[in-house]
């Protein structure tokens, strides 16, 4: 079917700004043409989106804290680190195969409890902290004697 109707008369049709007669005409026309109708629906859908009020832009802030949110509830859970190890899991922790680890078991925080060797995992940090801070203090003596040695003919 030849189509009588321009898109601006059905623009017009649309928004119910078109004159009566002509109006009529379209109508008729829409009642047998398919494309015409899908056209009209298109502009009257256009037009129902430009009479909307502009969609809200969440701020950064927003936009970061609900990532944020979706990946806590995603992630799978952290594996529990028990509170107390055993000899094992701190050469394990502590990279050392059992001869290093025998090395140092002496030295290490360790208790003993129905014939078994453990080891609190806070008491490990803190043993670590201590053993950093022992290195750090040799180190930097080593460093501040080497210019003495230097300056020393
Ligand atoms: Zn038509």
């Amino acid at each position: 079917m030849a189509c009588s109707v321009t898109y601006d008369e059905l623009a017009a049709y649309a928004s119910g700004e078109c004159e009566a007669g002509r109006g009529a005409e379209i109508a008729r026309h829409l009642a047998v043409c398919e494309a015409c109708r899908g056209r009209m629906h298109a502009i009257a859908a256009a037009d129902r989106a430009l009479a909307a009020p502009p969609r809200w832009e969440p701020s950064a802030g927003a936009v970061l804290a609900a990532s944020r949110a979706i990946a806590r509830a995603t992630a799978p859970p952290a594996p529990i680190e028990p509170g107390i190890m055993t000899l094992e899991e701190v050469g394990r922790h502590l990279r050392l195969n059992p001869e290093q680890l025998d090395e140092i078991v002496e030295t290490l925080p360790a208790f003993e409890i129905a014939g078994q060797v453990r080891v609190r995992r806070q008491k490990l940090y803190e043993w670590i902290d201590q053993r950093e801070r022992m290195f750090r203090g040799a180190s930097m003596g080593a460093r501040e004697r080497d210019p003495a040695a230097l300056d020393t003919p």
